[in-house]
């Protein structure tokens, strides 16, 4: 059973599948462990550390020869997947809705597609949830960003010379990543405040110490559907939404928006008009700019400044820490491959019917069998 790693296609990617601890494992189970030439460089891992670990290294035609799971961060090129085992598994960040044609390009090759960002969100595959871990850091980066251009301070300082005071941090949409920019935001000593459309955040955001923003009042509004996600809101309370937050947005000195529904464009939260409202110096980080962006006038790859404010559109905030987020990506690899192991087949067996595998699988026989794309 052999499993290649590939070493990143994709502009600004940065992160590797795996990484020589996850490799050691694979071996462990009994896996022969083939990585491409350069894969971890650009994540602080060196060929000589995934040989020391057991792995051999090698061009990506070597790795890919009798592959039967090839891992990755995004899927890779379906053209340079030539010559794949027929029936060989494909395990990555494959952006189904994003990058269909790509996935019926490995359909058409024969291979069995699985795209960990669609892994149920339940208890038992917590650990193998690449959307959480990556997400987490992405919300401690965000707010590192924001830190690293706003030309103040976060916490309040007392000098010789005087105090300086705390800044105010407002952090819109508190899933996972909201939920660590609050956290780290915290820690640098910001007054922060949160919001969300999801009722259950409200204890979360102040058990973290922040400050609820909330709309009261707005009848029929439930915030969360299926899977613990968001839905898109009635008109009525995103009126409500925009006047709370207008009021509030004015008086912060950082925004970080992370809000994200699944299967829609990312909901516009701030307009051009509240960027206006911010004091000259404000920051803004738009986490969710790659999906459309929550602010109006983010850029998607650049830090723009509109009326004085700094808006931060940085693409992939996972690649941004790379050694760290590739750990953790490797691990949910790990840890998926791991939980099907059969010790008889000496491999990985996703029986039908199982919610986990029923849920990543794009492909299978030459078709793309997965329902949430086949609705599509
Ligand atoms: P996400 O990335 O889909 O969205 C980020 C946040 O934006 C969410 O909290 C969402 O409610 C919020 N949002 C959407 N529209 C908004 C709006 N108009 N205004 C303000 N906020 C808005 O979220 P996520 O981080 O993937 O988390 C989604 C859910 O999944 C959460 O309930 C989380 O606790 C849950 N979860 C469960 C597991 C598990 O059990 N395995 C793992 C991770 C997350």
């Amino acid at each position: 059973m052999k499993i290649a790693v590939l070493r990143e296609g994709a502009a600004g990617e940065r992160r590797v599948a795996a990484v020589p601890e996850t490799v050691k494992k694979f071996i462990g189970l009994g896996a022969t462990m083939a990585v491409e030439t350069g894969a971890g460089s650009t994540a602080s891992v060196s060929d000589a550390e995934y040989e020391a670990a057991g792995a051999s290294v090698a061009d990506r035609a070597s790795v890919l020869k009798d592959a039967d799971i090839i891992l990755g961060v995004q899927g890779p090129d379906p053209a340079s997947l030539a010559g794949l085992k027929p029936g060989a598994w494909l395990v990555a960040g494959l952006n189904p809705f994003g990058e269909r044609a790509r996935v019926d390009a490995y359909a058409g090759a024969g291979i069995e597609a699985l795209a960990m960002e669609f892994m149920p969100r339940i208890t038992r595959a917590q650990s193998m949830d690449i959307l959480s871990s990556q997400s987490n850091l992405s919300g401690y980066k965000a707010v590192l960003d924001a830190a690293s251009v706003y030309g103040r301070a976060l916490p309040m300082m007392m000098t010789a010379a005087g105090t300086i005071s705390a800044a105010r941090v407002f952090i819109m949409g508190v899933g996972v990543a909201g939920l660590q920019a609050i956290a780290t935001a915290k820690r640098l000593g910001a007054i922060v405040s949160a919001t969300d459309v999801r009722a259950a955040t409200r204890e979360q955001i102040e058990s973290l110490g922040a400050k609820a923003i909330f709309v009261e009042d707005v009848k029929g509004i439930e915030g969360e559907g299926t899977g613990g996600y968001a839905t898109e809101m009635s008109d009525e309370y995103k009126a409500a939404q925009a006047a709370l937050v207008s009021g509030h947005i004015a008086k912060q000195d950082i925004v970080i928006t992370t809000a994200l529904i699944p299967g829609r464009p990312a909901p516009r939260l701030i307009s051009d008009a509240q960027v206006a409202s911010m004091r000259p110096g404000s920051v803004i980080v738009d986490l969710a700019v790659e999906q459309g962006g929550n602010v109006e006038g983010a850029v998607a790859g650049e830090v723009v400044e509109r009326h004085g404010v700094t808006i931060v559109g940085h693409r992939n905030v996972p690649s941004r820490l790379a050694a760290d987020t590739s750990a953790l990506f490797a691990r949910n690899l790990y840890n998926f491959l791991s939980a099907f192991w059969d010790k008889d087949a000496g491999r990985p067996l996703l029986p039908d019917g199982d919610e986990i595998g029923d849920a990543i699988r794009l492909t299978r026989g030459g078709q793309v069998v997965n329902p949430r794309l086949l609705q599509n």
